[in-house]
């Protein structure tokens, strides 16, 4: 067996179209407006917030006579009033790798807001075992070996089984191999490393960063979130303005101001 660490990628954030969008300003009165917003998400937000009222300029509504410059100052009033919606344009993402089957239970609760694809163990032969160990597992050595032999074990019977079903002769069809995987992954340890694909706009991100990196939430789910947590409070610090963080344990517990916005 291999021992990994989990790794979170962030693979895909939103993109504006500057030459639409320059269209729907001149259509709205307002072919200046810009924002000092660093990055395309968080202009994203911006804009939709600014639909609303059309608060691009003074005067555009009649109702509206002087606005709120700044995309950080924006974004932290819509965060105050709660208006978490307009969060929800933009998302993020992400590929969450040698995770384990314990995560990704756990991730796939959360269902609001969010795309899931899930490396299929229905296809994927499990002919090598790898996963990361919690800390207590680590700390423990009689427990260590108990837990290294068990994988050992369970990868040798994979192996067996492949053999029973002659899952590596060229004769085997592709449905024949699709049956036996499907079946050989039920004496598979849920502590296996897999993969999962996980997209998340941001009022869902910042619900399950703070649910899942608080000290109560599983370990393996502190790690990934906390490495998320890293990521998006750098990347887009006008969304996540009003989160601290504190170290609880070794992990990164993120706090914000607002909840449930
Ligand atoms: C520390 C911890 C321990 C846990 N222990 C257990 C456990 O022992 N057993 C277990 O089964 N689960 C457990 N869970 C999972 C938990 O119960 C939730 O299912 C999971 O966290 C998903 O969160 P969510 O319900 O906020 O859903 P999300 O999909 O993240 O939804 C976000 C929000 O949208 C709203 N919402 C979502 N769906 C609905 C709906 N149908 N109707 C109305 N409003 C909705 C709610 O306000 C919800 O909080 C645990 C979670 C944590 C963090």
């Amino acid at each position: 067996m291999k021992i990994i660490q989990p790794k979170v990628f962030l693979i895909a954030e939103p993109h504006i179209m500057r030459g639409e969008l320059g269209e729907f300003l001149k259509l709205v009165g307002a072919p200046e407006w810009h924002t000092d917003a660093s990055s395309d998400a968080e202009e994203l937000s911006e804009l939709m917030g600014r639909v609303c009222y059309r608060s691009f300029a003074p005067g555009l509504n009649p109702n509206v006579t002087k606005i709120r410059e700044g995309n950080a100052p924006y974004l932290a009033n819509i965060i105050e009033q709660e208006h978490g919606s307009i969060f929800e344009h933009s998302q993020l993402s992400f590929v969450f790798a040698n995770i384990s089957r314990v995560f990704t239970h756990e991730l796939v609760r959360h269902r609001v807001g969010v795309g899931i694809s899930q490396e299929s163990l229905r296809y994927v032969r499990l002919d090598s075992l790898s996963a990361s160990i919690p800390t207590i597992i680590q700390e423990t050595p009689e427990a260590m070996t108990i837990f290294t032999r068990t994988f050992e074990y369970l990868e040798k019977q994979q192996r067996e089984l492949s053999q029973v079903f002659k899952l590596d002769n060229p004769e085997t069809s592709f449905h024949q191999k699709k049956r036996a995987t499907s079946a050989m992954r039920r004496i598979a340890p849920i502590g296996l490393a897999t993969c999962i694909g996980w997209s998340a706009n941001f009022r869902t991100l910042r619900w399950v960063l703070e649910n899942r990196t608080q000290p109560a939430a599983e370990e393996e789910m502190r790690i990934v979130f906390g490495q998320v947590g890293e990521i998006v409070t750098k990347r887009y610090p006008s969304i996540f303005s009003d989160f601290t963080v504190e170290k609880v344990e070794g992990f990164d517990w993120y706090k914000p101001a607002h909840r449930k916005i």
